[in-house]
């Protein structure tokens, strides 16, 4: 799910997880501000993150050229077998920065981002009912 912001556009995520364990296996990782396009970049990233070990590559984004990762810590019930440890990517998704990179939420997703404006137009209709 893709959206277009304003710059300094403010944004709210909506919703929760409903531990479908998707977001898990098509990661994005972000080095030095950007996302990561080359093995040698992730390679530099391991080196300063040694989590990120765990992370193993599944595909490359057409488009933009992002490489997708994985994680061998997802469990088969789709709940993080690590989840004392896990790295702030986990911890602070979704993070509020993903327009930034034109990250996306799956559709799957039970959370949603939405620009600030429509969630406050939103929550007025509501409560009028
Ligand atoms: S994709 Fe969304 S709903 Fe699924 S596990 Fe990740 S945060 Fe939870
Ligand atoms: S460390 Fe846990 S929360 Fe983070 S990607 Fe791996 S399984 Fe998911």
């Amino acid at each position: 799910m893709f959206f277009s912001f304003k710059k300094k556009e403010e944004i709210k995520i909506i919703g929760g997880c409903i531990t479908c364990g998707k977001c898990c296996r098509n990661l994005i990782l972000i080095s030095k501000g950007k996302p990561v396009k080359s093995l040698s970049q992730f390679e530099k990233l391991v080196k300063k993150k040694p989590f990120y070990n765990h992370f193993n590559m599944v595909s490359k984004d057409k488009e933009h050229g992002y490489i997708y990762f994985s994680c061998d810590k997802l469990g088969s019930d789709n709940f993080c077998s690590d989840y004392e440890n896990r790295p702030d990517i986990c911890r602070n998704f979704p993070s509020k920065n993903m327009p930034k990179y034109k990250g996306k939420l799956l559709p799957e997703c039970g959370y949603k981002i939405i620009p600030s404006k429509s969630f406050d137009k939103i929550l007025k209709e509501k409560m009028k009912k």
